[in-house]
């Protein structure tokens, strides 16, 4: 045993070292992280009103993402099977999460930061708990109540945006932030807002003529209309 000594203390050594180098290796990676993002930060860094007003939206978006993924896993059940309905709304979820990634990506682009832990990601849950539909169309009527409000808190974050406020009482317009979010955003949630009202409308005339079998027939000849 008295032979292996040196050995031992070599390799603990080497451990201690290596776990020694990986801590300096993330604590610099953190520097490098907290530099570049000090670097970003200037005067025209998303920050106060505007930022609040983004990272309540990526929280927003994260919420449409979950509930359409709920509505979609509910009109595929054999109990509701609603197969292009359901599409529709897991489809949904996806944008709705691109959306969010966009957003954080535009965060941390212009000198913001994401709490992860905190405000962003804080209890995803469906809108309003609700996991039942009695039908499609309650299920696009919520999509539809759903996504006005979206347009409202992104017309919040224009108006935030091109109005910010600092510590000095300076008042800057952050130009960019305003457009990214009015032609980026704004212009598809207007698309998609017309598109569920226009499918209310249809069911709603269809049932008119062929009652229950309306929502089958209109899950069977259901596209989504190009954009
Ligand atoms: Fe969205």
């Amino acid at each position: 045993m008295k032979g292996y000594g040196p050995v031992l203390i070599l390799l603990f050594g080497s451990i201690h070292l290596s776990v020694q180098d990986t801590d300096t290796a993330r604590c610099s990676n953190r520097m490098t992280e907290m530099t570049a993002r000090s670097l970003l930060m200037d005067k025209y860094s998303v920050q106060g009103d505007c930022y609040n007003a983004i990272s309540k939206q990526i929280h927003q978006e994260l919420t449409a993402s979950i509930t359409y993924l709920t509505m979609g896993a509910y009109f595929s059940r054999a109990e509701y099977y609603r197969p292009n309905v359901a599409k529709f709304f897991l489809d949904s979820a996806s944008e709705e999460r691109d959306h969010a990634k966009k957003m954080i990506d535009y965060m941390l682009k212009r000198g913001g930061d994401i709490d992860s832990t905190g405000n962003e990601m804080k209890a995803l849950k469906p809108v309003g708990n609700k996991v039942v539909w009695e039908s499609v169309t309650d299920a696009f009527k919520d999509a539809l109540a759903l996504e006005q409000e979206v347009t409202k808190s992104i017309t919040n974050i224009i108006s935030a945006c091109e109005s910010q406020k600092y510590d000095d009482g300076k008042q800057i317009n952050d130009y960019h932030t305003a457009d990214h979010f009015t032609s980026d955003f704004l212009a598809e949630q207007h698309d998609g807002t017309r598109k569920l009202a226009g499918f209310i409308a249809s069911l709603h005339n269809m049932e008119e003529h062929h009652g229950a079998l309306a929502e089958i027939i209109f899950d069977t000849k259901f596209a989504v209309p190009p954009q």
